[in-house]
């Protein structure tokens, strides 16, 4: 059943020892004063350069075992967070991805040593995150063969059962406010502004006994009773995202075709007055 009011669980993207240390210091603050237990996504072997934002830090595992001790949940986020796959998989947000398309066997390979990096830093993990929402039916084979049989992803209002996992869904990359469903607002640390991270604090001061955990979200929902409409729900909400990220992209890309017809035009017109 769709709850009501609203319920709220908060992810935590891209987390790894070179993750922003000023930005990650000021979100786990708010963990701690509003006591959430959010969706501690984290990447095992980060080799994606953009992602090391600040030196890494060697009391990085140790935060994160003392976070899963205060009710965080450890999701294994993808193996190495590379884009290397020309393909989007189920959910199509992205254009490249790490896992969707590429060999099941590869995947779990891929997946298998992700996990054994975080539970040889004492961490449990328990729950799947995609790099880039990119995955595939080879990934859902290949982690029940791992034995994880929930992930953060889709855009039901409920969790739902498909290929064997639970897709706990999230929809929301910024604090909002709704009547009713289960919302996951997925916050990444590396690029979170000022202004965002003052909404989500404001947003916890109003609604925190809204938020809930993994824990309960499994143990209070039924993910095999899913009825046609919500199935219809997800889908218009999927399209809605994926509209709205294709109006954004396309504005920003005529944004940068702008500002370069515009340098060009002044680089000329600095010719023509040298020349003169
Ligand atoms: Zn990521």
């Amino acid at each position: 059943m769709v709850p009501k009011p609203a319920q709220y669980i908060l992810r935590f993207d891209d987390l790894c020892p070179t993750v922003s240390q000023r930005r990650w210091q000021r979100l786990q603050s708010l963990i701690e004063e509003f006591g959430i237990r959010p969706i501690l996504g984290i990447i095992p072997d980060n080799r994606n350069p953009t992602l090391d934002i600040s030196e890494p830090d060697p009391q990085f595992w140790e935060r994160m075992r003392t976070l899963e001790a205060r009710g965080a949940t450890i999701a294994v986020h993808g193996y190495q967070h590379r884009s290397e796959s020309p393909e989007g998989g189920f959910l199509s947000l992205h254009k490249r991805s790490e896992f969707a398309g590429v060999p099941e066997a590869t995947q779990r390979k891929w997946i298998h040593l992700g996990l054994e990096i975080l539970r040889s830093h004492g961490l449990n993990p328990r729950l799947w995150i995609a790099p880039r929402h990119g995955f595939d039916w080879a990934t859902l084979d290949a982690l029940c063969a791992e034995g994880i049989t929930a992930l953060s992803d889709g855009f039901a209002r409920v969790p739902i059962m498909r290929g064997g996992v639970t897709w706990i869904p999230q929809q929301l990359w910024e604090p909002m406010e709704k009547s009713k469903g289960l919302w996951t607002i997925c916050i990444h640390p590396n690029t979170a502004a000022n202004d965002l991270i003052e909404e989500l604090r404001e947003f916890l001061r109003q609604h925190a006994a809204q938020f809930t955990s993994v824990d309960r979200v499994l143990a209070e929902f039924d993910a095999t009773h899913v009825t046609l409409t919500e199935l219809m729900c997800e889908r218009m909400e999927l399209w809605r995202t994926q509209f709205v990220r294709y109006r954004k992209q396309r504005a920003l890309k005529q944004r940068a075709l702008k500002q370069r017809a515009l340098r060009q035009r002044a680089m000329q017109e600095q010719g023509l007055q040298a020349k003169q």
